[in-house]
């Protein structure tokens, strides 16, 4: 079972969750049922996980849903096979996540390789006025964007959303057998 799976069945059950810092904060209007009260407290630090928004302000839950909502729209409205709409809303999401986490540097040092401003070489930036710019020499730019790039698989990744076709929708995995 997934997180996702308790997280909606919890919802089903009637409790709003509610993050603040490391606290998960339950609501309800009637007492839930026990057997999800208890699903919820075995499982609170992957919950936690999941619905706590991220320094770019979305959580797990926001970006599988970023997901859900690009891939079904490639699929249905695109017109396209699922594991190649998923493909597509891999790099969505790989974009969006770049977009939410701009990076900005000083002038006068280069982000890539630490160096400073030649006239031979000079630091030129990156970046629009809208997000700030990245200092950087001409010739460090590909490296720099490619690890900034693999920065975002990252960050996906350990939110439960890979590169590969088919593997995009599993969500974070309880490692355990827990039905429900
Ligand atoms: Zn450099």
């Amino acid at each position: 079972m997934s997180v996702a799976n308790i997280v909606m069945e919890a919802r089903a059950a009637g409790i709003q969750f509610s993050v603040e810092g490391d606290d998960l904060l339950l609501g309800a209007g009637a007492p839930p049922p026990p057997a999800v009260l208890e699903l919820l407290s075995r499982h609170k630090p992957a919950i936690l996980l999941w619905l706590r928004p991220g320094a770019d302000g979305w959580s797990a839950e926001d970006w599988h849903a970023y997901f859900d909502e690009r891939a079904g729209i490639a699929e249905f409205d695109g017109g396209l096979p699922r594991d190649q709409a998923e493909a597509c809303a891999y790099d969505c999401c790989n974009a969006e996540w770049l977009e939410r986490n701009p990076v900005r540097s000083l002038p006068g040092r280069c982000l890539g390789c630490g160096g400073g401003d030649h006239t031979t070489d000079p630091l030129v930036p990156f970046g629009t006025e809208s997000t700030g710019h990245v200092w950087l020499h001409r010739g460090c730019r590909k490296a720099w964007y490619e690890a900034w790039k693999a920065e975002a698989v990252t960050a996906l990744k350990a939110m439960g959303i890979h590169p590969r076709a088919g593997h995009a929708v599993s969500t974070i995995d309880l490692g355990d057998t827990t039905h429900g």
